[in-house]
């Protein structure tokens, strides 16, 4: 075994830093000073996010994890988990807008398995920041179980037909085409009867927005008679289960690498706040009911690493990796979400204030215990492999 990062991907991550510095922090250090003087927070927000897009484009990092004949890089998994766990770790906000993963807007490998000559209009588009997608697979009736959704696609000469509604759609009000899961053989389902179809924006309707306590506010989608071309079938007819289950699977590593990044970032703030800050006349940290919890934030962060890594390193050597996909995104979301609130409680009343270093980090890490398969799902497939 060889647990050493390669040299190749050791630069990578210098030259990560070195854009993350250069064209990141500037943009993030203005939008907090809008901020302050009172100026719009989502819509600042996106802007300055697709500014620092644009800018990783133009230098490779965006769609680096997609192969080097459609544009790509061709980065492995372990790059982009390297890239992944960096951004998250520096703790700028802006820096996820510089990758594709974990984010369901950006390009991803599942675009692939288009015909090659839609390739113009729906992946390129993504992989240079043009456009964003989203993927549309939960329904009101059928989440955690989504083999059970009822959106429907029937086939009319030239055409397929969509009929349903979509809910909890990260960037649904704002994507330029939906990734749609719909139900082709009632029979069949899971098995055979679930296509992906690339639906454009003028086929469907953006209904109610989902507000949330964190800062993702996903939306409803209406199918109504939603008429497409034939060829917008993502992979084979029947194959669109397989295809959102490999999406999934992907997305979870990612998730587990940000997870990594963020309880490094919580952990490197509580560390330096509990040296500085004094109470009874010593430093924080000079108190074991202050220190002792850190310290188990460190062992649980070098479990993250492994397993992530490891992870990482299956699905370059070409495994399916299913079930450890599932205990890194079991395991990093639960971790990392009590490493950030215990680093928030050494911060006291500071850490409760929204321009606090950690609150945002926890509300976003509650979010990651439910999307893209809960907490107990990810169980259930554990168990599963373990023959129970
Ligand atoms: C902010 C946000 C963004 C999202 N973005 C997207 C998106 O972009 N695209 C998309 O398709 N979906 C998206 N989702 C949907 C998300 O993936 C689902 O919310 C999630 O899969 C859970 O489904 P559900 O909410 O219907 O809960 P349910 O399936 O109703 O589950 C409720 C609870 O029961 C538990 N449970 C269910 N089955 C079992 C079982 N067999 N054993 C034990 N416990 C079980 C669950 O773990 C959960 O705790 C998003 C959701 C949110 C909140």
């Amino acid at each position: 075994m060889d647990f050493r990062v390669p040299d190749e991907l050791t630069a990578l991550r210098a030259s990560f830093a070195q854009f993350l510095e250069r064209e990141v922090r500037p943009v993030e250090v203005r939008l907090a000073q809008h901020r302050r003087s009172g100026g719009d927070g989502d819509d600042g927000l996106r802007a300055a996010g697709l500014a620092v897009r644009r800018r990783s484009c133009a230098e490779g990092f965006y769609a680096a994890h997609l192969p080097e004949d459609v544009g790509g890089w061709g980065l492995p998994s372990l790059g982009m988990t390297l890239l992944v766990e960096d951004a998250a770790r520096s703790g700028l906000r802006l820096a996820a807008w510089a990758l594709g993963p974990p984010n369901p807007e950006a390009p991803t490998p599942l675009l692939l398995e288009l015909p090659p000559h839609l390739y113009d209009r729906y992946l390129h588009p993504l992989m240079t920041g043009e456009q964003t997608m989203c993927f549309a697979l939960t329904e009101p009736e059928a989440g955690s179980d989504a083999q059970a959704i009822s959106t429907r696609a029937v086939r009319d000469g030239d055409s397929w037909v969509i009929d349903g509604t979509k809910h909890y759609i990260t960037n649904g009000g704002r994507a330029d085409f939906a990734v749609v899961f719909a139900v082709t053989d009632p029979a069949k389902r899971a098995r055979g009867g679930i296509t992906a179809f690339v639906v454009p924006r003028a086929s469907y309707r953006v209904g109610r927005t989902q507000h949330t306590h964190a800062d993702t506010h996903p939306v409803e989608l209406v199918f109504e008679g939603s008429r497409i071309p034939a060829d917008h079938v993502i992979g084979e007819v029947g194959g669109g289960f397989y295809s959102a289950m490999r999406f999934l699977n992907a997305g979870r590593a990612y998730i587990g690498a940000q997870c990594l990044g963020m309880a490094e970032w919580c952990l490197d703030q509580a560390v330096a706040h509990t040296r500085a800050r004094t109470a009874f006349g010593k430093p924080l940290s000079a108190f074991q009911g202050v220190s002792f919890p850190l310290a188990e934030s460190k062992v649980e962060i070098e479990a993250m690493r492994w397993l992530t890594y490891h992870l990482a390193w299956q699905v370059d050597a070409g495994e399916e990796a299913v079930a450890d996909s599932s205990i890194v995104k079991y395991f990093n979301t639960d971790r990392a979400y009590r490493i950030a609130d215990r680093c928030l409680q050494v911060f006291g009343g500071q850490g409760l204030l929204r321009e606090g270093p950690i609150e945002a980090v926890l509300r976003h890490l509650r979010m990651l215990r439910v999307v893209e398969g809960a907490s107990e799902v990810q169980k259930v497939i554990i168990a599963r492999a373990l023959g129970l």
